[in-house]
């Protein structure tokens, strides 16, 4: 068939004008197979981690499975092996050695495995008429209406003084109780109702029902949490004190699953930042030996400010980095000023039922791939790192080079909010850092929702980083 030859008018209209297309419609029918085996990882990874010391433990089976093995300092590293170092189990840094010395540089990875959650506080358990609770501080930005009447696993550890650690994962098997947090029926709601969303359900009454039935044969007071505490006791051996050094997480209980009738969506718990750190981890998996020693750095604590040993503020990611440059007698100062980083964190996705926060013409839309901000904070980008216009260029070089589907992503209209990612403390080490990420629905929800085409497009996205020379 002869094609219709094209107006001046499109011609130049394609050559001038930014025009982006829906990444369905700029998927090669041969990567479809792939986005979708990505995805069905991608699922499992979010049901064996739903804290980031589980992410941890998930993350170092999965590299010892591909050949990577514990770095200690001292050793000698050779092109193409496969390190990893765990801070404290709860974040974790691995890299694979590249070609060329770390004098030139290394492509860094960055995510954060913490999610928003209800921690339980040091002295959680307590009796009301006659049912257990535990008591709990909600641990990043959370709705608090959002956390009622859903039910809920409790993940953690408690630590014992004898120095051996319990793990607890209640809920996660198919047959094993979970546990709810109460609201008001509407027959007698109507009080709460007037009051602003905000304000409807107080942090304190954010309490986990966890029995009812009392201690028999016991004339005492407290026999629900008497019993609660004997069964506590069988199970995992602890007495009440022991919650004081315990770090115990309600989190959704929800597996990930497909959303639509097209199946294109996957709702879950924890998509942020799991999704990026899914995507950092699977594309260092594919490298053989990179030009530049490629870095996939999963952080915790981003969800407070990255604060704490084992956030991305802490010098624990220098010591692993100079461990490194150490062995090839580099300073770790000249690495860092050569390096490249993508602070691979989620982004706000368009959503049209709650247009008025978006602006539309520089939000990131569902199936239009990667999401790069080129800036995030609020108030006039305050607490932003806000990449140069020469890294947006080097970043849109290489995502093109390797056929990624990519757009540009602001996090809502300007005065309306926004967010942070750990991209400001990489660039205040002296690394040039960009954000990117998978655009997502309900963010920071108990379940939210991601494409399964942005998932694939930012792991294409990461391996692209990675392999750049
Ligand atoms: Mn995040
Ligand atoms: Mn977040």
């Amino acid at each position: 068939m002869e094609e219709k030859q094209k107006t001046p008018g499109e011609l130049r209209r394609e050559a001038l004008l930014y025009q982006p297309k829906n990444g369905y419609d700029r998927l090669p029918a041969a990567e479809e197979a792939d986005l979708n085996a990505y995805c069905e990882d991608y699922k499992k990874f979010l049901d064996a981690g739903k804290t980031e010391r589980e992410c941890v433990d998930e993350t170092i089976r999965l590299a010892e499975y591909h050949g990577f093995k514990p770095f200690t300092r001292g050793m000698d590293i050779q092109p193409g092996d496969k390190l990893y170092r765990v801070n404290r189990g709860k974040s974790v840094t691995l890299a694979v050695i590249g070609s060329r010395s770390l004098s030139e540089g290394v492509n860094i990875g960055a995510a954060h495995i913490d999610s928003p959650r209800l921690d339980l506080k040091p002295n959680p358990l307590y009796e009301d008429a006659e049912l257990a609770f535990l008591k709990t501080h909600y641990y990043g930005g959370i709705r608090k209406y959002q956390w009622v009447t859903i039910p809920l696993e409790l993940h953690g550890v408690i630590a014992l003084k004898d120095g051996s650690t319990v793990k607890v994962a209640l809920g996660a098997g198919a047959d094993e109780p979970r546990f709810t947090i109460d609201d008001l029926l509407p027959h007698l709601g109507a009080e709460q109702s007037k009051k602003p969303l905000g304000e409807a359900i107080p942090g304190e009454s954010l309490n986990l029902l966890i029995g009812s039935r009392p201690f028999g044969g016991d004339e005492g007071s407290d026999r629900v949490k008497l019993a609660i505490m004997d069964l506590l006791n069988q199970k995992y051996g602890i007495v009440e004190e022991d919650f004081i050094s315990a770090e115990l997480s309600a989190v959704p209980a929800f597996q990930a699953m497909d959303i639509g009738f097209d199946r294109s969506l996957i709702g879950a718990y924890g998509h942020d930042d799991r999704v990026c750190g899914f995507a950092a981890l699977a594309a260092l998996f594919t490298l053989g030996t990179p030009a530049r020693t490629a870095i996939c750095m999963l952080s915790d604590k981003e969800e407070i400010g990255s604060v704490g040993v084992s956030g991305m503020k802490s010098a624990n990611f220098d010591t692993f980095m100079s461990d490194l440059c150490d062995a090839q007698r580099v300073p770790l100062k000249a690495c860092y000023e050569k390096s490249f980083c993508l602070s691979a964190d989620v982004t706000a996705a368009f959503d049209p039922n709650f247009a008025d926060v978006y602006e539309k013409r520089n939000s990131a839309r569902i199936n239009y791939g990667m999401g790069l901000c080129k800036y995030t904070g609020a108030r006039g980008k305050s607490g932003a790192s806000d990449a140069s216009a020469e890294l947006v260029a080097y970043t849109r070089k290489v995502l093109d080079a390797a056929g990624v589907v990519w757009q540009m992503a602001e996090l809502g209209k300007v005065d309306a909010g926004g967010g942070g990612t750990v991209a400001c403390f990489m660039a205040e080490r002296d690394i040039d850092t960009i954000d990117a990420g998978v655009p997502v629905l309900s963010m920071h929800a108990p379940f939210e929702t991601v494409s399964k085409l942005d998932c694939y497009m930012t792991y294409k996205g990461m391996k692209a980083v990675y392999e750049a020379e």
